[in-house]
């Protein structure tokens, strides 16, 4: 074929960890057989949905088999029930939103990947590790990209301190996959007060808001003058157990101008143009998740995954291991013991307890020397994990 393709693909590194680990696991399995391996590593979601939110999707679905209330294509930024619903859900942690700032969609992962197609060349700061899309999305249009270290000196949280006065886009993911830092109000307030000052734009990813548990901000608009500054991308995946359900929501504030041009009408448009909107059972189910009924019940499930990464939290301080997260997150962040690489830690938890776990340098390069343990295993699993941890940390 003599067609031209985006070159920039060729930039974009292609992601070996999961398919490493597995294959690292595959072999171990193979050489023990009766090894009884528990998976600490695991990024989803386990735990079934409430029984309320299962009601509202079959209730929607079965809507669409009646002919009088059959639905076709939805509105392409969501129903009006669901914007309201999640204008309600703000408003609970006091943030006030315009009901045309909320954009429906199937899942933050899109938006965060798709974001890009509003915003020109500018240059992309971007916190290292971190969730890897923001990286590879840019990389696909070109982007030149800048790193915000994030290490044990400052919690892995980078603060703009240092940064010249230059406009720039900036990604922050607060908690952060896969450390679990969360930064407080004063922390977000210098990134908002930052981007006021240098005419910056703010993509801030709230996917894991509803794990926070001390004061810190879920969401960025809790700070003064972030409608300004911020698009907020935010998930029912995590916070409600809609991994596999697929929606979330994005906000892009009316007040957002770059260069006179609103942000919010570029997103309307682009998402008119290449996305024809969240089915409508899945739009009445996050409704009942965003009810303040279906809080409640997510909440509960939150609580089974809060108990594993406390007994996890509770063996470090044991064991004085150096960890950031677990507090307002499922992920439990640790530094490897004895200077150990992610890798090497892996294999010696693999082979000294038969536990899988996630190697940090697999989130960026200052994640190496760090690996990540997550909550999302069962409360007997990860007491048992615990237990064969303490006997060879
Ligand atoms: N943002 C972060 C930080 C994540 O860790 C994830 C998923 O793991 C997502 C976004 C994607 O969420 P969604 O399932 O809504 O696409």
């Amino acid at each position: 074929m003599n067609i031209k393709i985006n070159d920039n693909f060729n930039n974009i590194s292609e992601s070996y960890l999961f398919s490493d680990i597995n294959k690292r696991v595959n072999e171990y399995k193979k050489n023990h057989p009766n090894a009884k391996i528990i998976r600490l590593g695991i990024g989803d979601v386990t735990l079934p949905l409430p029984k309320l939110i299962v009601d509202a999707l079959v209730k929607a679905s079965n809507e669409m088999g009646v002919k009088d209330t059959f639905r076709g294509y939805p509105p392409e930024y969501g129903y009006d029930f669901i914007k309201e619903a999640v204008v309600k859900y703000y408003k609970n942690i006091n943030v006030s939103l315009d009901l045309d700032s909320v954009f429906i969609s199937d899942g933050a992962k899109s938006d965060l990947g798709n974001i890009v197609d509003i915003l020109g060349d500018n240059d992309i700061y971007i916190p290292n590790p971190v969730y890897p899309v923001y990286v590879d999305s840019n990389l696909m249009s070109g982007r030149k990209i800048h790193y915000l270290n994030g290490n044990e000196a400052n919690n892995f949280l980078p603060l703009p301190s240092g940064l010249d006065n230059n406009s720039k886009v900036i990604y922050l993911c607060s908690p952060n996959n896969p450390t679990g830092a969360t930064y407080n109000y004063d922390e977000l307030k210098s990134w908002v007060d930052y981007a006021y000052k240098t005419g910056s734009l703010i993509i801030f990813d709230s996917a894991y808001e509803a794990f926070i548990t001390d004061d810190s901000p879920r969401s960025i608009y809790k700070i003064e003058h972030a409608k300004e500054v911020a698009i907020e991308v935010s998930s029912l995946s995590k916070m409600a157990g809609f991994t596999g359900v697929r929606c979330g929501f994005t906000i892009v504030p009316l007040e957002l101008l770059a260069g006179g041009s609103s942000l919010n009408k570029l997103w309307k448009r682009r998402q008119a143009t290449k996305f024809n909107g969240v089915s409508y059972p899945v739009q009445r189910a996050a409704e009942a998740a965003l009810s303040e009924e279906g809080v409640k019940e997510s909440q509960k499930n939150l609580a089974i995954y809060k108990k594993n990464t406390k007994m996890l939290c509770e063996l470090f301080d044991e064991k004085g291991i150096w960890y950031s997260g677990g507090v307002n997150s499922p992920y439990v962040w640790i530094k490897c013991p004895n200077g150990m690489k992610s890798f090497e830690f892996f294999d010696y938890l693999l082979d000294k307890a038969n536990i899988v776990g996630t190697p940090g340098v697999g989130f960026g390069e200052n994640g190496e020397g760090y690996f990540r343990l997550t909550s999302f295993a069962s409360n007997e699993d990860t007491k048992e994990a615990v237990e064969r941890l303490r006997k060879i940390l």
